[in-house]
């Protein structure tokens, strides 16, 4: 009877513990996140002040506070000891689909391999619309890459906006579970110098190489009213390069949800933003400030003048092959 008794009582434990595992799901990176939780209150959290130090000469915080990273502005060592108690794991997404797999991928990830968050965990999330393309690259001991299938959109342009869709649906279904920041970036780029922990942020927004001078009045924001990438004349603050975004997953989930719903709900009224889903982009940074904003040196393209506060290009622009890959070359650009 006794025994019975006991039976039942590890059997309804059992049970309560699969009800629990299924409504919080845990997974060994939660875990471990709670546990870094209780251990890691001992050490003092990270003040802007410890590691970053802008050079005079530049405007290097924004009106809102948020840091603005240039080369030179940062102490390495300072954000490498304090992550290293924190054993994080840095997420990157990224679409090559089409012609696209066979021009950028293998550079963009050989480079990513070389300079991305070295000595950090990373996970880069291929989305391509052809497995048997992508190249078997050999990454070094900390970057691990997923492939996963998506389909292949017939416009460039809805190949582009559709990664926002695609990329909030991922970070719903897994990636909010394996990593603690995540990136989101073109494949048509090459990585040239580490790109490091200075980088990391709640929602991160980079300037673009053009633009990034230039009084808000002159950036191509998307100035049709009925778009619900509208910025009105005089209002902006930045022009960001949707080439590279990120933040923690729950940011990013933010970011590409809005976009997406700004993109789907202007193909309904047969819109289409000026720039796309980088139009949406902006808006969004526009309502929401990003708490970190990187340099031109970031995303840099070496056909522009480089002028004396580009110090250190960390990536570049890859050549674009228009006549192969479009039809019609973006030619609005300055
Ligand atoms: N993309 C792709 N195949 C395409 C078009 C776009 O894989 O046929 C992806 C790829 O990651 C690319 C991104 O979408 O980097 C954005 O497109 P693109 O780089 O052409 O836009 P641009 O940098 O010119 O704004
Ligand atoms: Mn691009």
């Amino acid at each position: 009877m006794r025994y019975k008794r006991k039976t039942i009582l590890l059997f309804l434990l059992l049970l309560s513990l699969w009800a629990l595992q299924r409504e919080y799901q845990f997974s060994t990176k939660k875990l471990q996140r709670i546990y870094q939780c209780w251990s890691v209150n001992t050490q003092p959290e990270l003040k802007l002040s410890d590691w970053f130090f802008p050079r005079a000469s530049m405007n290097a915080t924004t009106n809102w506070l948020a840091p603005v990273v240039w080369h030179g502005t940062y102490k390495e060592e300072v954000l490498e000891n304090y992550y290293a108690n924190r054993k994080i794991t840095v997420g990157l997404t990224v679409f090559a689909v089409g012609r696209y797999i066979d021009f950028y991928l293998y550079r963009f990830m050989t480079s990513a391999d070389k300079y991305f968050m070295v000595g950090q965990k990373v996970i880069i999330y291929i989305l391509t619309d052809n497995f048997s393309k992508v190249h078997w690259i050999e990454l070094g001991r900390f970057h691990t890459m997923k492939v996963f299938k998506i389909k292949q959109e017939k416009r460039w342009q809805d190949i582009s906006m559709m990664r926002m869709k695609t990329i909030s649906e991922h970070v719903v279904d897994h990636i909010q579970y394996e990593v603690d920041f995540l990136f989101c970036m073109d494949v048509d780029q090459i990585f040239m110098k580490k790109y490091g922990l200075e980088t990391l942020g709640e929602s991160v927004a980079q300037l673009h190489a053009y633009w990034y001078k230039a009084h808000p009045t002159e950036v191509p924001y998307e100035r049709n009213q009925s778009s619900e990438a509208y910025i009105p004349i005089g209002k902006g603050d930045f022009y960001y390069h949707a080439a590279v975004f990120g933040g923690t997953p729950m940011q990013v989930l933010s970011i590409t949800r809005e976009c997406s719903k700004g993109i789907m709900n202007d193909k309904k009224n047969n819109i289409e933003a000026v720039w796309h889903d980088e139009s949406h982009l902006n808006k969004y940074f526009f309502l929401h400030k990003p708490t970190k904003l990187l340099s031109p040196e970031y995303n840099w393209d070496i056909h522009n003048n480089r002028s004396h506060e580009i110090r250190a290009v960390k990536m570049r622009w890859a050549y674009k092959f228009y006549s192969i890959l479009r039809v019609t070359p973006k030619s609005n650009l300055p």
